[in-house]
């Protein structure tokens, strides 16, 4: 498979020609395809870090939003702070061909109380359960909610419930998608509980 049989805009073939992928990773290639169908379906899945998940998620949130509007219609969690902030640049590499407006949930900015306008909104659960509570992350019109390194999460005091909690805020029509690193019983207990209807793909 290549990347231009995948459904992607040019302005997105492009920022993936800009970092020198030639063709797609085998969790790129199985699921693409899988996230971006229609109507939109859930997925988990597993793999390990170093796959190209990142490019994974990222391209399927970049294609997802609409961005002649400006609403926030991805949103994506992580565990820590850094893979929040290495998630944001990439999708400021992969979509600088386009007008994607991303925004990374610092947690300062629940001091000043100005409503988020971006896109796609990338962050740690604590911080954008704080921002939904404060009502300066609208999400109403979100159309995908990805989970990254859920493995991760569940090793963290509260996370996994910080997570089940921005769920509970956002639209039941949203698209849910989850990655883990690891394929552990506990993993998957919690994404089969997250997302129970979801397709899965293991690596
Ligand atoms: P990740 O698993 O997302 O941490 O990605 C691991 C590394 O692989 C990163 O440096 C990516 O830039 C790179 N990468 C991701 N997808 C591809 C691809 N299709 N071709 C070549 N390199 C890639």
């Amino acid at each position: 498979k290549r990347f231009e049989d995948l459904g992607l805009s040019k302005d997105l073939l492009e920022g993936i020609y800009f970092m020198n992928f030639k063709k797609p990773s085998m969790i790129q290639e199985r699921a693409l395809p899988l996230l971006l169908s229609n109507p939109p379906r859930n997925m988990i899945g597993q793999s390990q870090s170093g796959t190209g998940k990142t490019a994974a998620l990222v391209l399927t949130m970049l294609t997802r939003i609409d961005m002649s509007v400006s609403n926030v219609e991805a949103l994506c969690l992580a565990p820590t702070r850094e893979l929040a902030k290495q998630i944001q640049r990439v999708v400021q590499t992969m979509g600088q061909f386009t007008n994607v407006k991303a925004q990374f949930a610092i947690p300062n900015m629940a001091k000043c109380s100005q409503r988020i306008d971006a896109h796609i909104v990338v962050g740690t659960p604590g911080t954008v359960l704080d921002l939904i509570q404060r009502n300066q992350l609208a999400v109403e019109h979100l159309k995908l909610f990805m989970l990254d390194e859920v493995d991760n999460m569940l090793e963290l005091q509260g996370l996994g419930e910080q997570c089940l909690r921005v769920k509970r805020n956002i639209p039941s029509t949203t698209q849910i998608a989850l990655f883990s690193a690891t394929c552990s019983d506990e993993a998957f207990k919690y994404m089969y509980r997250f997302a129970p209807n979801a397709n899965r793909i293991i690596l």
